[in-house]
């Protein structure tokens, strides 16, 4: 950063300051540099990703009205990460993490019955599922917030982000991402104690710990945790008493500076019967929430569970499961698995047929009574051919190929057999539109805007599941 720059900056920054208190600035501001500033626009320098969207999420009004304030004129901005700043931040916190005090040598694993407290305790394997890595996590768009914060939480535990509260509907990757930080954890820090416990486990704990009159336990449990991570913490919900409990651990690990995670099926505003003060303190963090994939990031998903699998599944395979199961990924690799199981079950490959009669039987293909006509119809729309070319028996490559695609949505899109399928185009036989098919599936693999065409008709007919 020029010199002049860097005066301008902390000038700006001495605003921003007041504006929005030192807790807020201390978190997203000190590495902040101004990179340039010229034509009306200010390029804001951040030491990462994390930060910098943050930063165009919420402070660039902020930050525009400072830097008019300073320069007489409100700048248009533009954000990108300074690799000086980012260097700087590395360094700082890799100081920090050396000057840490040593962490205090257990893992504590809440079970139903009240433990001893941590330090005495014996160290235990936590039950988290081996799958649920950061490596294996599929990026996209619905989850690059909660991913990005659950990584940097990892960087300055307790720091940084603190409380991080990731929420979103069931099947979206929530309990993934929380082991997923709780593995990589215990990989960088394998000595420091680290508790991972659902809503539901807190309840049973504490409910047991009154039975026997050992609260205090259930409490020393938490006392000397490095992380706390907390999954479905919304099941704590009209559970008063519990909550109370709850909030007691949450301020003895918050006030030493213990980082905590959280997962919840909804916003803190909208657990019902939750207390304000818990409340308060939820919305206080980093909030990240999951929305449902889109279709991209469902294939990209689909890919990699399907690398996990001993059974080949084709693209054509991925591709319908992408388009046709939308609700959630739990449910995406469900089909998968099952479609997997079958083929392997029947000792069949795993083709689109199969996969496309297995969904309709689940009725997870929405099946909205398309007729054979309805697709004749789209058909002859999109290539201009009429109705007579496509029932005869030319082989003329501009009507042989709308011809088999059609033969290709029906199987997709209708119920109907290949031989009631080849008798209405044109009274063929179920071999030749079971090759047309595989023709198309073959032409798309090859050929993408092939692929997208077939892919456009195809969603004509197809509302979302
Ligand atoms: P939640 O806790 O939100 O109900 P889970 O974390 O249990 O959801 O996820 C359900 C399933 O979907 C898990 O098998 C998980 O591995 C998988 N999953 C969800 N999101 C992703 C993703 N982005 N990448 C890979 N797998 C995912
Ligand atoms: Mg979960």
């Amino acid at each position: 950063m020029q010199a002049t720059h860097a005066r301008t900056w902390k000038t700006v920054l001495d605003l921003v300051l007041k504006e929005i208190g030192e807790q807020r600035f201390k978190l997203w501001l000190p590495y902040t540099t101004l990179r340039s500033h010229e034509d009306g626009v200010a390029e804001v320098g951040a030491p990462n990703v994390f930060i910098k969207e943050w930063l165009v999420r919420n402070y660039a009004d902020v930050l525009a009205d400072s830097i008019a304030r300073v320069t007489g004129s409100r700048p248009r901005l533009r954000f990108s990460v300074d690799p000086t700043s980012a260097e700087r931040f590395r360094r700082d916190q890799e100081a920090r993490q050396k000057n840490a005090p040593a962490e205090p040598v257990a893992t504590t694993t809440p079970g139903a019955d009240a433990s001893p407290p941590a330090a005495t305790a014996k160290r235990q394997a936590l039950s988290l599922n081996a799958a649920y890595r950061f490596e294996n996590f599929v990026v996209g768009p619905c989850n690059r917030l909660a991913y990005s914060a659950a990584r940097s939480v990892l960087e300055e535990p307790g720091r940084l982000y603190n409380p991080l509260f990731i929420y979103g509907a069931s099947g979206l990757g929530k309990t993934h991402l929380l082991q997923a930080v709780a593995w990589e954890f215990r990989r960088r820090r394998p000595q420091a104690p680290l508790a991972y416990i659902t809503g539901e486990d807190f309840v049973n704990a504490f409910v047991e710990s009154v039975k026997r009159k050992k609260v205090d336990t259930l409490r020393d449990r938490f006392r000397n945790v490095g992380v706390l991570i907390v999954d479905d913490v919304h099941v704590l919900s009209n559970k008063g008493r519990t909550q109370e409990e709850f909030l007691h651990t949450f301020n003895s690990c918050f006030n030493q500076n213990r980082q905590i995670i959280m997962a919840s099926d909804s916003h803190p505003s909208a657990i019902k019967a939750l207390r304000k003060e818990l409340q308060g303190r939820f919305i206080a963090g980093l909030l990240a929430r999951l929305d449902p994939p889109t279709e991209k990031t469902r294939l990209d998903i689909l890919r990699e569970k399907a690398r996990g699998l001993n059974v080949a599944v084709p693209d054509s395979v991925l591709a319908f499961l992408a388009c046709h199961i939308q609700s959630n990924v739990r449910h995406l690799e469900g089909a998968l698995n099952r479609l997997a199981a079958k083929a392997s079950l029947l000792n069949e490959q795993l083709t689109l047929e199969l996969a496309a009669r297995e969904l309709r039987m689940a009725g997870e293909v929405r099946e909205r009574m398309i007729t054979l006509g309805d697709i004749e119809e789209a058909v002859l729309g999109q290539f201009s051919i009429s109705s007579q070319e496509l029932h005869s028996k030319t082989r003329k490559r501009v009507i042989l190929v709308p011809r088999q695609i059609g033969m290709y949505l029906a199987r997709q899109l209708t119920s109907h057999s290949l031989s009631e399928i080849g008798q209405y185009f044109g009274k063929r036989d179920h071999v030749t539109v079971l090759y047309g098919i595989r023709k198309i599936e073959h032409e798309m693999k090859k050929d993408p805007e092939f692929a997208g065409l077939v892919r456009t008709l195809e969603a004509k007919f197809r509302g979302p599941v």
